[in-house]
């Protein structure tokens, strides 16, 4: 598809005048020390700035989402005194600019329709490109394409850098590293990478999340480029495991820190992401100094780290 220069390091985040950051949960369950990490670094990295700090709850993968989870976020972080900018945006409204992404990238003849079973994929592999010749042809009487039973793949290729501010220049050969990504699934729900490109793209300069997304984050930025759209700055911190090395998730059933004291949390937090010591006797304190006081080249530079609050 491209081949780029190891240089390049994002774009119009760089033209954007205020750093925009995100926190971008999805409603599946409580946040936890996990999900803290990310939400303090992206909100140090763009505050010390000046810039706004989005919340966007990524709500598009109804069957997964937990009723009153997303309502529930929003009372932990305004607990952890994380107080993002402007209304809440929910990926259950940009349906429309997903499906508008996806028409251009048919029109580019990168879509092809997958009808692979899970099991008929060698399992925990790259997509060894089974179906790369179903290239979808949009149909000019019913602009429909959408093929009954089969997934929406992009075709991926060539090789692609960026530059990541705690993992450091990423170079990703997407055909034998990434695979071609469904970006439509077979339940004619919106995958994950397609709909977090484009609304990263539309709206954020600074993405700041976990190190387990790295690996999808070159496709997202192969799907910013194949639509012509800016691409952000990057910076993945480590992934928080606990003592049998699994990472800290709500799947893992990891503890919710709703149920935990807030201030010795943040400084836990705090901590982990290598930052120099703080002391302060409330939220609002801790904030004002850990916003001065932020360094990201301090994060240290580990996929996972072991740490439970
Ligand atoms: N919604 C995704 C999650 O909760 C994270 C998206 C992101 O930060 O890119 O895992």
């Amino acid at each position: 598809m491209f081949t780029d220069s190891p240089l390049s390091d994002g774009g119009p985040g760089c033209n954007e005048q205020r750093a925009v950051g995100r926190f971008a949960p999805s409603p599946t369950g409580d946040l936890h020390f996990g999900s803290l990490l990310a939400a303090m670094a992206s909100y140090c990295d763009v505050k010390q700035q000046d810039g706004r700090w989005l919340l966007r709850i990524d709500d598009i993968d109804g069957p997964r989402s937990v009723p009153g989870s997303a309502d529930a976020i929003q009372r932990t972080l305004e607990v952890f005194g994380l107080e993002w900018d402007g209304p809440v945006q929910w990926q259950s409204q940009h349906l429309d600019r997903y499906r508008s992404s996806l028409d251009e990238l048919v029109k580019k003849a990168l879509v092809f329709a997958c009808n692979c079973s899970r099991r008929s994929l060698p399992s925990g592999q790259i997509y060894p490109g089974n179906c790369r010749n179903n290239i979808l042809t949009r149909d000019q009487q019913s602009n429909d394409y959408m093929v009954p039973d089969h997934a929406l793949r992009i075709a991926l290729t060539g090789q692609l850098y960026f530059q990541d501010k705690v993992q450091g220049t990423q170079s990703t050969q997407l055909e034998e590293q990434v695979g071609d990504i469904i970006i439509w699934r077979r339940d004619k729900l919106v995958a994950y990478a397609l709909a977090c490109a484009v609304d990263d793209a539309q709206s954020v300069s600074h993405v700041v999340r976990g190190a387990d997304l790295l690996s999808n984050t070159s496709a997202q930025i192969a799907i910013m480029r194949a639509l012509n759209l800016p691409i952000p700055r990057y910076a993945h911190i480590p992934v928080a495991i606990d003592s049998n090395g699994d990472k800290l998730s709500k799947h893992s059933k990891a503890q919710p820190i709703s149920s935990l004291a807030a201030l010795p949390v943040l400084i836990q937090a705090w901590n982990f992401l290598g930052q120099a010591m703080i002391e302060a006797e409330s939220v609002s304190n801790f904030w004002a100094q850990a916003i001065k006081l932020w360094q990201i080249e301090k994060v240290p530079n580990t996929m996972r780290m072991c740490c439970e609050p």
